[in-house]
């Protein structure tokens, strides 16, 4: 059986993707910062649960002590927990800020999560992803995070293009790590991906698409086989551009 660890799955596209990955026969971790609403979440998706804060590193620690101590090994981390960024001057998170809104400590906060939090998870992880005979990872990503997407010139390539600063770099940096892992570890399946934007909490539910739609391709990246890609930045609709 697949074992698969996913970050911030106790709602929205992290719990659809655990949901479709369980219906696939995957034995899933419900990774939650909050303890009751991952217990809730597994015990309504038929999975378990582990809790695990990305911006806490003793619960990452924690969190990889716990699997390695029931299963032996890990086969598929879905790096899903993710924030919007800070809150801008209207006080709306997420919302579109404006350069002069940028600050060493605006980016940090959504580093702190999105970058810093991924990454610290796949530091801990990967030695029992070692253990796997067909690791992969996946990271949740952003169509903001492509530096091609950016509209210099006329429309975006990128559907749904905001200006956000401070996400935006965090998930290009995300993504720059995934391409940097992909090629250290040719042994891993390491991609990126973009969900699309999507109906959730996220961004008050604004997003045009379901979260089915948006989770499909986290789950398609999470079921690659050993000859699938490695080091590719991926929505549902083919690759995009970095
Ligand atoms: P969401 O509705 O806000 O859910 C985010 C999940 O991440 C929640 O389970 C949340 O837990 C968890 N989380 C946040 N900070 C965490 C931390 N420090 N440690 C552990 N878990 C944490 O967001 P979503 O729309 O499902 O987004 C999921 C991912 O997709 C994010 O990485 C986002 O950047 C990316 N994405 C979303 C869209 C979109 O349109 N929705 C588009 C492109 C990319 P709590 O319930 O405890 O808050």
């Amino acid at each position: 059986m697949t074992i698969t660890l996913i970050t911030g799955a106790n709602k929205s596209l992290g719990f659809q993707a655990a949901r479709e990955l369980v219906a696939l026969g995957h034995l899933v971790y419900v990774g939650a910062r909050d303890p009751e609403k991952g217990r809730r979440a597994a015990e309504e998706l038929g999975a378990r649960t582990v809790r695990l804060d990305v911006t806490d590193p003793a619960s990452i620690r924690s969190a990889a002590g716990q699997i390695k101590a029931d299963e032996g090994r890990l086969d598929v981390l879905v790096n899903n927990a993710g924030i919007p960024g800070h809150l801008n001057s209207a006080g709306i998170p997420g919302h579109p800020s404006t350069a002069r809104e940028v600050t060493a400590e605006t980016l940090r906060t959504v580093f702190e999560t999105n970058v810093f939090g991924a990454a610290q998870v796949l530091h801990e992880f990967l030695p029992l992803l070692g253990t796997s005979e067909n690791p992969v990872v996946v990271n949740v990503s952003s169509g903001l995070g492509s530096i091609a997407g950016v509209p210099f010139e006329g429309e975006s390539p990128v559907e749904s293009w905001i200006p956000a600063p401070g996400y935006a770099a965090s998930k290009a940096a995300l993504n720059m790590l995934t391409a940097q892992f992909a090629y250290l570890l040719p042994e891993l399946r390491i991609n990126t991906v973009d969900p699309g934007y999507t109906a959730t909490d996220f961004n008050g539910h604004r997003g045009t698409q379901t979260v089915e739609e948006g989770a499909a391709i986290i789950v398609r990246a999470a079921t690659v086989g050993k000859d699938g890609p490695t080091g590719k930045y991926l929505s549902a609709q083919g690759p995009v551009a970095w």
